[in-house]
Protein backbone atom coordinates (compact mmCIF):
# COMPACT_ATOMS: atom_id res chain seq x y z
CA UNK A 1 0.00 0.00 0.00
CA UNK A 2 1.45 3.22 -0.60
CA UNK A 3 1.14 5.32 1.95
CA UNK A 4 1.61 8.61 0.72
CA UNK A 5 -1.23 8.29 -2.47
CA UNK A 6 1.12 9.42 -4.80
CA UNK A 7 -0.47 8.04 -7.82
CA UNK A 8 -3.90 8.16 -6.63
CA UNK A 9 -3.29 12.44 -6.80
CA UNK A 10 -1.87 12.26 -10.02
CA UNK A 11 -4.32 9.91 -11.89
CA UNK A 12 -7.70 11.13 -9.92
CA UNK A 13 -6.71 14.56 -7.72
CA UNK A 14 -10.64 14.50 -7.12
CA UNK A 15 -11.03 11.44 -5.49
CA UNK A 16 -7.63 11.78 -3.93
CA UNK A 17 -8.72 14.92 -2.05
CA UNK A 18 -12.01 13.11 -1.00
CA UNK A 19 -10.26 10.08 -0.27
CA UNK A 20 -7.61 12.66 2.04
CA UNK A 21 -10.74 14.52 3.38
CA UNK A 22 -11.98 11.62 4.68
CA UNK A 23 -8.78 10.17 6.89
CA UNK A 24 -9.03 12.94 8.38
CA UNK A 25 -11.85 13.22 9.37
CA UNK A 26 -11.35 9.61 11.00
CA UNK A 27 -8.66 10.69 12.88
CA UNK A 28 -10.02 13.79 14.40
CA UNK A 29 -13.45 12.41 15.21
CA UNK A 30 -14.54 10.21 17.95
CA UNK A 31 -15.95 7.02 16.19
CA UNK A 32 -18.93 5.60 18.24
CA UNK A 33 -21.07 3.78 15.96
CA UNK A 34 -20.96 0.22 17.31
CA UNK A 35 -20.68 -1.41 13.79
CA UNK A 36 -17.27 0.39 13.00
CA UNK A 37 -13.97 -0.14 13.45
CA UNK A 38 -10.62 0.71 12.30
CA UNK A 39 -8.32 -2.22 10.36
CA UNK A 40 -4.72 -2.65 10.69
CA UNK A 41 -2.38 -1.69 8.16
CA UNK A 42 -1.50 -5.24 7.43
CA UNK A 43 -5.08 -5.29 6.34
CA UNK A 44 -4.88 -2.42 4.42
CA UNK A 45 -2.33 -3.76 2.41
CA UNK A 46 -3.85 -7.28 1.74
CA UNK A 47 -7.47 -5.31 0.95
CA UNK A 48 -5.12 -2.47 -2.00
CA UNK A 49 -3.46 -5.55 -3.84
CA UNK A 50 -3.24 -7.13 -7.05
CA UNK A 51 -5.32 -9.99 -5.61
CA UNK A 52 -8.29 -7.81 -7.04
CA UNK A 53 -7.27 -8.62 -10.69
CA UNK A 54 -8.20 -12.53 -10.54
CA UNK A 55 -11.22 -14.59 -11.22
CA UNK A 56 -11.89 -17.79 -9.26
CA UNK A 57 -15.16 -18.64 -9.23
CA UNK A 58 -15.55 -22.17 -7.75
CA UNK A 59 -13.53 -23.82 -4.71
CA UNK A 60 -10.36 -24.47 -3.31
CA UNK A 61 -9.46 -27.12 -5.78
CA UNK A 62 -12.30 -26.79 -8.08
CA UNK A 63 -12.05 -23.31 -10.14
CA UNK A 64 -13.47 -22.08 -13.29
CA UNK A 65 -10.51 -20.66 -14.38
CA UNK A 66 -6.47 -21.17 -14.81
CA UNK A 67 -4.03 -20.00 -12.48
CA UNK A 68 -5.36 -19.72 -9.07
CA UNK A 69 -2.73 -21.91 -7.11
CA UNK A 70 -2.09 -18.96 -4.86
CA UNK A 71 -5.51 -17.93 -4.44
CA UNK A 72 -6.18 -21.40 -3.28
CA UNK A 73 -3.32 -20.80 -0.26
CA UNK A 74 -5.17 -17.41 0.49
CA UNK A 75 -8.69 -19.34 0.70
CA UNK A 76 -7.34 -22.22 2.39
CA UNK A 77 -5.86 -20.24 5.19
CA UNK A 78 -8.39 -17.50 5.32
CA UNK A 79 -10.92 -21.00 5.88
CA UNK A 80 -8.56 -22.79 8.74
CA UNK A 81 -8.21 -20.18 10.82
CA UNK A 82 -11.37 -19.39 10.72
CA UNK A 83 -12.59 -22.85 11.88
CA UNK A 84 -10.13 -22.96 14.51
CA UNK A 85 -10.99 -19.64 15.65
CA UNK A 86 -14.61 -20.27 15.64
CA UNK A 87 -14.66 -23.86 16.32
CA UNK A 88 -16.55 -24.69 13.30
CA UNK A 89 -17.29 -27.63 11.36
CA UNK A 90 -17.36 -26.01 7.92
CA UNK A 91 -16.75 -22.74 6.72
CA UNK A 92 -17.63 -20.44 3.49
CA UNK A 93 -15.08 -17.34 3.30
CA UNK A 94 -17.12 -16.17 -0.05
CA UNK A 95 -19.89 -13.89 0.96
CA UNK A 96 -19.84 -10.73 -0.86
CA UNK A 97 -21.27 -9.11 2.60
CA UNK A 98 -23.53 -9.83 5.57
CA UNK A 99 -26.86 -9.46 3.96
CA UNK A 100 -26.22 -11.66 1.02
CA UNK A 101 -24.50 -14.22 3.62
CA UNK A 102 -27.90 -14.15 5.42
CA UNK A 103 -30.18 -14.32 1.96
CA UNK A 104 -28.09 -17.06 1.18
CA UNK A 105 -29.05 -19.28 4.15
CA UNK A 106 -32.67 -18.65 3.34
CA UNK A 107 -32.06 -19.92 0.19
CA UNK A 108 -30.39 -22.49 0.56
CA UNK A 109 -32.68 -23.87 3.17
CA UNK A 110 -36.68 -22.41 1.98
CA UNK A 111 -38.67 -22.03 -0.30
CA UNK A 112 -40.51 -18.50 -0.71
CA UNK A 113 -43.39 -18.28 1.31
CA UNK A 114 -42.23 -20.85 4.19
CA UNK A 115 -41.93 -19.26 7.56
CA UNK A 116 -38.68 -18.30 9.57
CA UNK A 117 -38.37 -16.41 12.99
CA UNK A 118 -36.28 -13.16 13.39
CA UNK A 119 -36.08 -10.23 15.49
CA UNK A 120 -37.91 -7.35 15.30
CA UNK A 121 -35.71 -4.36 14.02
CA UNK A 122 -37.15 -2.20 16.60
CA UNK A 123 -36.03 -4.41 18.99
CA UNK A 124 -32.49 -5.00 17.73
CA UNK A 125 -32.83 -7.18 14.87
CA UNK A 126 -31.48 -6.60 11.30
CA UNK A 127 -33.22 -5.55 8.26
CA UNK A 128 -32.69 -9.51 6.67
CA UNK A 129 -34.00 -10.47 9.65
CA UNK A 130 -37.68 -10.21 7.91
CA UNK A 131 -38.19 -6.48 8.02
CA UNK A 132 -40.95 -5.89 5.25
CA UNK A 133 -38.72 -3.59 3.03
CA UNK A 134 -35.97 -6.19 2.79
CA UNK A 135 -36.01 -8.88 0.50
CA UNK A 136 -35.76 -11.48 3.38
CA UNK A 137 -39.60 -10.10 4.59
CA UNK A 138 -40.88 -9.82 1.27
CA UNK A 139 -40.00 -13.80 -0.16
CA UNK A 140 -40.12 -15.39 3.21
CA UNK A 141 -42.82 -15.17 5.89
CA UNK A 142 -41.21 -13.55 8.67
CA UNK A 143 -42.68 -14.41 12.30
CA UNK A 144 -41.33 -11.36 14.58
CA UNK A 145 -40.32 -11.88 18.57
CA UNK A 146 -38.80 -8.63 20.52
CA UNK A 147 -37.72 -7.83 23.63
CA UNK A 148 -38.94 -7.69 27.20
CA UNK A 149 -40.93 -4.29 27.37
CA UNK A 150 -39.80 -3.85 31.52
CA UNK A 151 -36.03 -5.16 31.20
CA UNK A 152 -35.49 -4.89 27.58
CA UNK A 153 -34.50 -8.91 27.47
CA UNK A 154 -35.05 -11.31 24.59
CA UNK A 155 -38.16 -12.92 26.26
CA UNK A 156 -37.13 -16.60 25.74
CA UNK A 157 -40.48 -17.67 26.81
CA UNK A 158 -41.86 -15.36 24.09
CA UNK A 159 -39.69 -17.15 21.34
CA UNK A 160 -40.64 -20.89 22.24
CA UNK A 161 -44.39 -19.77 22.48
CA UNK A 162 -43.98 -18.03 19.25
CA UNK A 163 -42.17 -21.43 17.64
CA UNK A 164 -44.93 -23.63 18.92
CA UNK A 165 -47.28 -21.79 17.45
CA UNK A 166 -45.62 -20.53 13.83
CA UNK A 167 -43.36 -23.83 13.32
CA UNK A 168 -41.06 -21.71 11.63
CA UNK A 169 -38.00 -23.80 9.51
CA UNK A 170 -35.23 -21.57 10.69
CA UNK A 171 -34.82 -19.56 14.03
CA UNK A 172 -32.65 -16.79 13.84
CA UNK A 173 -30.49 -14.80 16.55
CA UNK A 174 -28.27 -12.47 17.22
CA UNK A 175 -28.66 -8.42 16.47
CA UNK A 176 -27.55 -5.10 15.81
CA UNK A 177 -29.15 -2.87 18.48
CA UNK A 178 -28.58 -5.29 21.33
CA UNK A 179 -26.74 -4.40 24.08
CA UNK A 180 -26.84 -7.67 26.02
CA UNK A 181 -25.33 -11.28 26.08
CA UNK A 182 -27.33 -13.35 23.72
CA UNK A 183 -27.80 -17.02 24.99
CA UNK A 184 -27.37 -19.13 21.88
CA UNK A 185 -28.01 -22.61 23.51
CA UNK A 186 -31.12 -21.46 24.32
CA UNK A 187 -32.21 -20.64 20.98
CA UNK A 188 -30.79 -23.79 20.20
CA UNK A 189 -32.86 -25.70 22.23
CA UNK A 190 -36.34 -23.94 21.29
CA UNK A 191 -35.14 -24.71 17.82
CA UNK A 192 -34.59 -28.29 18.26
CA UNK A 193 -38.49 -28.33 19.88
CA UNK A 194 -39.81 -27.43 16.88
CA UNK A 195 -37.67 -29.09 14.11
CA UNK A 196 -36.54 -25.50 13.30
CA UNK A 197 -32.32 -24.78 12.16
CA UNK A 198 -30.94 -23.01 14.33
CA UNK A 199 -29.28 -19.33 13.49
CA UNK A 200 -26.74 -17.68 14.68
CA UNK A 201 -25.81 -14.00 12.67
CA UNK A 202 -23.37 -12.76 14.74
CA UNK A 203 -21.87 -9.50 12.60
CA UNK A 204 -21.57 -7.59 15.77
CA UNK A 205 -20.24 -10.03 18.01
CA UNK A 206 -17.55 -12.01 15.87
CA UNK A 207 -14.92 -10.16 17.33
CA UNK A 208 -15.86 -10.33 21.57
CA UNK A 209 -17.15 -14.15 20.73
CA UNK A 210 -12.81 -14.98 19.51
CA UNK A 211 -12.05 -12.57 22.26
CA UNK A 212 -14.00 -15.05 24.86
CA UNK A 213 -15.79 -11.97 26.42
CA UNK A 214 -19.45 -13.79 25.08
CA UNK A 215 -20.44 -16.76 24.39
CA UNK A 216 -20.15 -19.08 20.87
CA UNK A 217 -22.74 -20.46 19.11
CA UNK A 218 -20.72 -23.18 18.57
CA UNK A 219 -21.51 -26.45 19.17
CA UNK A 220 -25.04 -25.47 19.70
CA UNK A 221 -26.50 -23.51 16.68
CA UNK A 222 -26.41 -25.57 13.31
CA UNK A 223 -25.77 -22.39 11.01
CA UNK A 224 -23.92 -19.32 11.94
CA UNK A 225 -23.44 -16.17 9.53
CA UNK A 226 -20.66 -12.96 10.25
CA UNK A 227 -19.30 -9.89 8.68
CA UNK A 228 -16.07 -9.43 9.19
CA UNK A 229 -15.77 -5.69 9.35
CA UNK A 230 -17.12 -4.73 12.98
CA UNK A 231 -15.81 -6.49 16.06
CA UNK A 232 -13.58 -8.66 14.15
CA UNK A 233 -11.78 -5.68 12.92
CA UNK A 234 -11.10 -7.11 9.14
CA UNK A 235 -11.96 -5.69 6.25
CA UNK A 236 -15.88 -5.54 4.82
CA UNK A 237 -17.12 -9.10 4.43
CA UNK A 238 -19.09 -12.03 5.49
CA UNK A 239 -18.58 -15.71 6.40
CA UNK A 240 -21.09 -18.46 6.85
CA UNK A 241 -19.51 -21.44 9.02
CA UNK A 242 -22.15 -24.19 9.75
CA UNK A 243 -22.01 -27.84 10.97
CA UNK A 244 -20.91 -30.46 8.03
CA UNK A 245 -25.02 -31.62 7.06
CA UNK A 246 -24.98 -28.47 5.74
CA UNK A 247 -21.80 -27.65 4.02
CA UNK A 248 -22.68 -28.70 0.59
CA UNK A 249 -26.43 -26.86 0.23
CA UNK A 250 -24.69 -23.66 1.81
CA UNK A 251 -21.99 -23.69 -0.47
CA UNK A 252 -23.57 -24.42 -3.73
CA UNK A 253 -25.94 -21.79 -3.10
CA UNK A 254 -23.15 -19.16 -2.57
CA UNK A 255 -21.71 -20.05 -5.81
CA UNK A 256 -23.07 -20.86 -8.27
CA UNK A 257 -26.38 -19.51 -6.86
CA UNK A 258 -26.13 -16.50 -5.75
CA UNK A 259 -22.68 -14.71 -6.09
CA UNK A 260 -19.80 -15.17 -9.06
CA UNK A 261 -16.08 -14.57 -8.39
CA UNK A 262 -14.92 -14.48 -4.88
CA UNK A 263 -13.18 -10.72 -3.50
CA UNK A 264 -9.83 -12.56 -3.45
CA UNK A 265 -8.51 -9.35 -2.12
CA UNK A 266 -11.14 -9.09 0.61
CA UNK A 267 -10.43 -13.03 1.32
CA UNK A 268 -6.71 -12.10 2.13
CA UNK A 269 -7.56 -9.30 3.83
CA UNK A 270 -10.09 -11.58 6.05
CA UNK A 271 -7.29 -14.18 6.86
CA UNK A 272 -4.93 -11.61 8.11
CA UNK A 273 -7.45 -10.06 10.17
CA UNK A 274 -8.27 -13.66 11.83
CA UNK A 275 -4.60 -14.24 12.28
CA UNK A 276 -4.55 -10.95 13.88
CA UNK A 277 -7.79 -12.20 15.61
CA UNK A 278 -5.20 -15.35 17.10
CA UNK A 279 -3.44 -12.95 19.12
CA UNK A 280 -3.10 -12.99 22.68
CA UNK A 281 -3.45 -8.77 22.11
CA UNK A 282 -6.64 -9.34 20.56
CA UNK A 283 -8.11 -10.78 23.82
CA UNK A 284 -6.58 -7.59 25.28
CA UNK A 285 -8.53 -5.43 23.12
CA UNK A 286 -11.77 -7.55 23.21
CA UNK A 287 -11.88 -6.91 27.30
CA UNK A 288 -11.27 -3.77 27.00
CA UNK A 289 -14.37 -3.09 24.46
CA UNK A 290 -16.62 -4.24 26.83
CA UNK A 291 -14.91 -2.49 29.80
CA UNK A 292 -14.75 0.75 27.88
CA UNK A 293 -18.47 0.12 27.11
CA UNK A 294 -19.49 -0.23 30.70
CA UNK A 295 -17.20 2.76 31.89
CA UNK A 296 -19.64 4.73 29.01
CA UNK A 297 -22.71 3.44 29.68
CA UNK A 298 -21.86 4.33 33.69
CA UNK A 299 -20.84 7.62 32.68
CA UNK A 300 -24.19 8.82 30.39
CA UNK A 301 -26.04 7.14 33.34
CA UNK A 302 -24.46 9.54 35.55
CA UNK A 303 -24.90 12.42 33.39
CA UNK A 304 -28.40 11.95 33.31
CA UNK A 305 -29.25 9.62 30.02
CA UNK A 306 -31.58 6.48 30.20
CA UNK A 307 -30.14 3.32 28.65
CA UNK A 308 -32.33 0.72 26.94
CA UNK A 309 -32.01 -2.86 29.51
CA UNK A 310 -30.15 -0.18 31.88
CA UNK A 311 -26.80 -0.61 30.63
CA UNK A 312 -24.59 -3.21 28.42
CA UNK A 313 -23.08 -6.53 28.10
CA UNK A 314 -21.17 -6.17 25.27
CA UNK A 315 -19.96 -3.35 22.84
CA UNK A 316 -22.68 -0.95 22.85
CA UNK A 317 -25.19 0.87 23.91
CA UNK A 318 -28.45 2.08 23.14
CA UNK A 319 -29.27 5.44 24.64
CA UNK A 320 -33.57 6.43 25.50
CA UNK A 321 -33.89 9.75 24.66
CA UNK A 322 -37.87 10.31 25.31
CA UNK A 323 -37.25 12.62 28.23
CA UNK A 324 -34.36 14.86 26.77
CA UNK A 325 -36.68 16.13 24.43
CA UNK A 326 -34.13 15.76 21.26
CA UNK A 327 -34.97 13.12 18.70
CA UNK A 328 -32.30 10.53 17.43
CA UNK A 329 -32.21 12.65 14.35
CA UNK A 330 -31.53 15.87 16.55
CA UNK A 331 -28.82 14.10 18.79
CA UNK A 332 -26.89 12.48 15.73
CA UNK A 333 -26.34 15.47 13.60
CA UNK A 334 -25.85 17.94 17.21
CA UNK A 335 -22.86 14.96 17.99
CA UNK A 336 -21.68 14.95 14.62
CA UNK A 337 -21.22 18.95 14.35
CA UNK A 338 -18.71 18.57 17.15
CA UNK A 339 -17.12 15.49 15.76
CA UNK A 340 -18.74 12.31 17.89
CA UNK A 341 -20.33 10.00 15.48
CA UNK A 342 -23.46 7.76 16.64
CA UNK A 343 -26.65 6.96 15.20
CA UNK A 344 -29.67 6.94 15.28
CA UNK A 345 -31.47 3.93 16.13
CA UNK A 346 -34.69 2.49 17.14
CA UNK A 347 -35.47 1.87 20.44
CA UNK A 348 -38.05 -1.00 21.43
CA UNK A 349 -41.58 -0.39 21.13
CA UNK A 350 -40.72 2.89 19.67
CA UNK A 351 -42.92 5.42 18.61
CA UNK A 352 -41.40 7.23 16.44
CA UNK A 353 -40.45 5.93 13.07
CA UNK A 354 -36.76 4.53 11.73
CA UNK A 355 -35.54 7.68 10.21
CA UNK A 356 -36.76 9.71 13.04
CA UNK A 357 -36.34 7.46 16.06
CA UNK A 358 -36.14 7.77 19.72
CA UNK A 359 -32.77 6.59 20.16
CA UNK A 360 -28.89 6.56 19.12
CA UNK A 361 -26.84 3.56 19.48
CA UNK A 362 -23.03 4.20 20.43
CA UNK A 363 -20.29 1.03 20.84
CA UNK A 364 -16.65 1.00 21.53
CA UNK A 365 -14.91 -1.12 19.21
CA UNK A 366 -13.54 1.66 16.77
CA UNK A 367 -12.30 3.88 19.89
CA UNK A 368 -10.99 0.80 21.99
CA UNK A 369 -9.10 0.10 18.58
CA UNK A 370 -7.32 3.79 18.97
CA UNK A 371 -6.31 3.01 22.32
CA UNK A 372 -9.10 4.90 24.81
CA UNK A 373 -9.67 3.62 28.04
CA UNK A 374 -11.26 3.89 30.75
CA UNK A 375 -10.15 7.29 31.70
CA UNK A 376 -11.61 8.66 28.20
CA UNK A 377 -14.62 6.73 28.18
CA UNK A 378 -15.76 8.75 31.45
CA UNK A 379 -15.29 12.30 29.83
CA UNK A 380 -16.54 11.37 26.19
CA UNK A 381 -20.09 10.43 28.43
CA UNK A 382 -19.91 13.83 29.67
CA UNK A 383 -19.63 15.36 26.37
CA UNK A 384 -22.70 13.32 25.04
CA UNK A 385 -24.64 14.25 27.34
CA UNK A 386 -23.84 18.05 27.09
CA UNK A 387 -24.32 17.82 23.58
CA UNK A 388 -27.78 15.93 24.31
CA UNK A 389 -29.03 18.50 26.39
CA UNK A 390 -27.73 21.57 24.47
CA UNK A 391 -28.51 20.36 20.94
CA UNK A 392 -27.91 24.01 19.72
CA UNK A 393 -26.19 25.80 22.15
CA UNK A 394 -23.07 27.45 20.30
CA UNK A 395 -21.17 27.99 23.01
CA UNK A 396 -21.01 24.43 24.36
CA UNK A 397 -20.73 22.85 21.06
CA UNK A 398 -17.41 25.07 20.31
CA UNK A 399 -15.97 24.01 23.41
CA UNK A 400 -17.16 20.40 22.99
CA UNK A 401 -15.70 20.06 19.48
CA UNK A 402 -12.62 20.95 21.04
CA UNK A 403 -12.11 19.00 23.66
CA UNK A 404 -13.02 16.21 21.29
CA UNK A 405 -10.18 17.26 18.59
CA UNK A 406 -7.61 16.89 21.58
CA UNK A 407 -8.83 13.75 22.30
CA UNK A 408 -8.76 12.35 19.39
CA UNK A 409 -4.95 14.06 18.78
CA UNK A 410 -3.54 11.81 21.87
CA UNK A 411 -4.46 8.71 20.58
CA UNK A 412 -3.38 9.02 16.68
CA UNK A 413 -4.48 6.53 13.77
CA UNK A 414 -2.80 6.04 10.82
CA UNK A 415 0.30 7.73 11.53
CA UNK A 416 2.61 6.52 8.93
CA UNK A 417 0.12 7.56 6.60
CA UNK A 418 1.32 10.88 5.01
CA UNK A 419 -0.82 12.45 2.88
C1 LIG B 1 -24.17 -5.39 9.91
C2 LIG B 1 -25.10 -6.53 10.00
C3 LIG B 1 -25.46 -7.25 8.86
C4 LIG B 1 -25.21 -6.77 7.45
O1 LIG B 1 -23.99 -6.63 7.01
P1 LIG B 1 -23.64 -5.84 5.67
O2 LIG B 1 -22.25 -6.25 5.45
O3 LIG B 1 -23.84 -4.39 5.98
O4 LIG B 1 -24.57 -6.32 4.60
C5 LIG B 1 -26.23 -8.39 9.03
N1 LIG B 1 -26.64 -8.77 10.25
C6 LIG B 1 -26.34 -8.08 11.36
C7 LIG B 1 -26.84 -8.56 12.68
C8 LIG B 1 -25.57 -6.93 11.27
O5 LIG B 1 -25.30 -6.24 12.37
Amino acid sequence: MRYNLTMLKKTDPQIAKSLAKEINRQRQGLELIPSENFVSEAVLEALGSPLTNKYSEGYVGKRYYGGNQFIDEIETLAIERAKKLFYAEHVNVQPYSGSPANLEIYFSLLQPGDTIMGMNLAHGGHLTHGHKVNLSGRIFNFVQYGVNPKNHLIDYKEVEKLAKKYRPKIIICGATAYPRIIKFKKFAEIAKKVKAVSMADIAHLAGLIIGGVHPNPFPFIDIVTTTTHKTLRGPRGAMIMCKKEYAEMIDKTVFPGFQGGPHNHTTAAIAVALKEASLPSFKKYARQIVKNAKTLAQSLKDNNLTLISGGTDNHLILVDLTKTGVTGKQAEKSLEAVGIYVNKNMIPYDQRTPFNPSGIRLGTPALTTRGFKEKEMKIIGQLISQVVYNPENPVILKKTARQVKELARSHPLYSKLKI
